[in-house]
């Protein structure tokens, strides 16, 4: 590509969903209050399910029944772009034990922000059709820990200082901010990265992951076009089925497994989720 095509701009992105509703009609692009949310979080949840069926909650007569220690650890999971939590809140609490959510936009963070501070003290607000108490929060079983920024900068292995945390607290004053990640969970917001940012996020990205199950999922838009489309609007790209994989090739990632969302509202954009590991642990 040329360096004299647009590619996407930080601050006019920031600026773009600043002035967005903090709910999830803003985030959604006026999709929150339809089916979208229901069939994609469902969908999202499946897709991680196959991928690691230890995630259930559900008993399965094919496990034994003495479980050792390493089964009952903490799950991790990183949502990055989280706008107001709403992939936090319907995909990663419901199978993870602690979320860490990064959102660079004050509106949406605090948003998320208040949405968990309500779901500790267990007040169900719900005037908007959505879940609103977040699992495993009142009874602080779970936690999330709120991280203010942007994929440009974030480094999932030095995460920096938190905004705020709720739900459970690390036992015994223990810091698990520096621990790595089961999952990092990034969608709808990859095209605010140009080809070089994107590749070196997942880079980084890469050295967070806990172990060889670990995984990368990114769930985006797809274009048709050959390379990525650029919307002035948000300053985005919109990539195709070609550019990801040849980003995820350089980033040093290997996809595992790759699956269209379907029952989506006609006349959006495919949207794809591809399950990525690091080339040297993609036995599977
Ligand atoms: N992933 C969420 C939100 C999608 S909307 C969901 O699926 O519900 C896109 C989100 O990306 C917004 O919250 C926006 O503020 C965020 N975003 C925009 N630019 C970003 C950047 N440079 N780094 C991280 N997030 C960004």
């Amino acid at each position: 590509m040329s360096s004299t095509n647009p590619v996407p701009d930080l601050e006019a992105g920031i600026q773009y969903w600043a002035t967005q509703p903090a709910n999830y009609d803003g985030v959604l692009g006026g999709f929150g209050t339809g089916s979208l949310p229901r069939v994609d979080s469902l969908g999202s949840r499946r897709f991680l399910l196959d991928l690691l069926p230890e995630l259930s909650t559900v008993p399965s007569p094919f496990r034994s029944v003495s479980v050792s220690p390493s089964e009952t650890r903490r799950i991790r999971a990183l949502d990055v772009g989280a706008g107001v939590g709403r992939v936090t809140s319907d995909v990663l609490l419901p199978l993870v034990s602690d979320v860490v959510l990064l959102e660079p936009v004050e509106s949406f963070i605090n948003e998320a922000r208040s949405r968990g501070k309500a779901s500790e003290s267990g007040l169900e607000i719900n005037d908007s059709g959505y879940r609103v108490l977040w699992k495993g929060i009142a009874d602080r079983s779970k936690s999330v820990t709120f991280f203010k920024g942007s994929l440009q900068s974030f480094d999932p292995v030095e995460p920096g200082i938190p905004l705020d945390r709720v739900g459970c607290l690390p036992q015994d004053g223990d810091d698990d901010t520096k621990s790595k990640f089961d999952v990092i969970w990034c969608q709808w917001c990859l095209g605010h990265l140009n080809d070089d940012e994107l590749v070196q996020f997942l880079e980084r990205s890469k050295k967070a992951l806990r172990d060889a199950r670990s995984l990368i999922v990114v769930k985006e838009n797809i274009c048709r076009e050959q390379n990525a489309i650029f919307d002035e609007q948000d300053s985005t790209f919109t990539r195709s089925d070609l550019a990801f994989k040849n980003i995820f090739r350089d980033a040093g990632l290997k996809i595992i497994q790759e699956k269209i969302q379907h029952g989506l509202p006609e006349g959006l954009y495919p949207v794809k989720m591809y399950a990525l590991r690091e080339t040297s642990h993609a036995l599977q």
